[in-house]
């Protein structure tokens, strides 16, 4: 077998990458280690920048979001008892952001794809890159049972944390750099209104709490929890009583609760792997990077990583020059770091540590107030917010 750009992985960057090349004319086939339908039961992240949704115009799979999804113009933050807004709108001149499920922006990515005829190897087992030091990279792997060889020019590994793709690179060629976070996030999603049509973070003396949507009757809420709870622990009950406890009094009384329908723990990290191109494998995505959820980028991040990918491969089929895919890796790092550096801080602002004590909660509350008092501060918090040009 032979295509173009063999991808690894058919999460969203993977089906965006796809996308984009396949309307480019440039051939591509993605090898996805589960069935489709696992794939699509994944419940993940829900808040899309700007450029994540021109780029799933782009991809012709805009049409749902656009009607289904929520534009947000603001969100709140809460400390001390009192909600304050952010008013993204104003702040940024006019840019906002899009709720919209990841498990939607998947669908709606594997509809296109195949409507367009895309080749997708679902349940290929033991995908490896190999040779992509040189010119003829190629994939092996398993499907029904049988053995295949995908030969490419290149390779994109869009298989997230636990893939193949970074795994195969020598040791000595990749510097990994690493934060692990002493908590992680219990989220719960159940089919009540939720308690504000914009989302809310909370600091609170208990822990980080976040009120967060799918739709006008769908709720995904989060309260930041310690490494070794156990979801077996949480009655709805217990959850509901934990986040009510964790928002000003107001907010505690109008929401609406009810049985919920998913109930996980997460754990919190940073992650980067430099360089993200090996010959010619590209890292993509969650393959690369990761970054605690806080600020919403994991998503986004990896929509832009596929922007610049793609544009650099688009050269290279049209134009025959590889200037494009030779600055990928310095382009994406680029943005990756400051997203990181967004991510953590809004982590570190946010979120009960265990060293913090009174004095960490009245320096972060301290922080907040300056942040939600002054309009430079809250500027430079709505601009990383909203998403970095790219
Ligand atoms: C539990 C959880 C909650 C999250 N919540 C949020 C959130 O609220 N906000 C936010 O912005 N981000 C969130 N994220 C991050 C966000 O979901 C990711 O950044 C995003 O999914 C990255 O997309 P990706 O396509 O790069 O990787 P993935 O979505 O991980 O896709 C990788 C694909 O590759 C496949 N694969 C893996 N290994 C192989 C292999 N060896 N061979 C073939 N295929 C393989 C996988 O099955 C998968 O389909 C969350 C992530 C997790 C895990």
């Amino acid at each position: 077998m032979r295509t173009q750009v063999a991808i690894i992985g058919s999460g969203p960057s993977g089906l965006l990458l796809g996308q984009l090349l396949s309307d480019a004319g440039v051939d591509n086939i993605i090898l996805e280690r589960s069935s489709k339908a696992h794939v699509l039961e994944r419940i993940r992240a829900g808040v899309l920048e700007e450029g994540t949704c021109r780029l799933l115009d782009q991809a012709g799979a805009g049409e749902r979001m656009h009607r289904e999804g929520l534009p947000h113009d603001g969100f709140d933050l809460t400390f001390d008892g009192k909600r304050h807004r952010i008013d993204l709108r104003d702040l940024t001149g006019g840019r906002r952001v899009m709720v919209y499920g990841q498990t939607e922006v998947t669908k709606d990515l594997m509809d296109r794809r195949e409507a367009t005829g895309g080749k997708t190897f679902y349940e290929a087992a033991d995908v490896e890159p190999h040779d992509f030091a040189g010119e003829r990279p190629c994939l092996t792997f398993r499907h029904g049972g049988v053995e295949h060889r995908l030969d490419c020019d290149f390779i994109a590994g869009c298989d997230g944390y636990h893939g193949a793709s970074r795994k195969a690179v020598p040791k000595d060629a990749i510097r990994l750099f690493e934060r692990v976070y002493p908590f992680g996030w219990l989220g719960v999603i159940a089919d009540v209104p939720p308690v504000n049509h914009e989302l809310i973070y909370s600091n609170h003396p208990r822990g980080f709490a976040l009120c967060s949507m799918r739709s006008h009757t769908r709720s995904r809420y989060y309260v930041q929890v310690a490494l070794d709870e156990k979801v077996e622990d949480w009655s709805d009950e217990r959850f509901w009583d934990e986040i009510r406890r964790r928002l000003p009094q107001g907010t505690a009384e109008a929401m609406t609760t009810g049985p919920s329908i998913e109930k996980s723990i997460a754990p919190l990290r940073s992650f980067v792997a430099e360089p993200m191109r090996f010959g010619r494998m590209f890292l993509v995505g969650d393959a690369a990077h990761i970054v605690p959820p806080t600020g919403a980028k994991g998503l986004n991040l990896a929509a832009s990583d596929v922007h610049y990918l793609f544009e650099g491969l688009r050269e290279f089929y049209s134009e025959g020059s590889s200037a494009g895919v030779d600055v990928y890796s310095a382009r994406a790092l680029s943005r990756v770091w400051k997203a990181e550096r967004f991510s953590w801080w809004m982590t570190s602002l946010m979120h009960l540590f265990p060293d913090n004590g009174d004095f960490g909660q009245r320096i972060q509350e301290a922080e907040l107030e300056y942040l939600v008092g002054s309009r430079a501060a809250s500027t430079a918090l709505a601009e990383n917010y909203v998403g970095l040009p790219y």
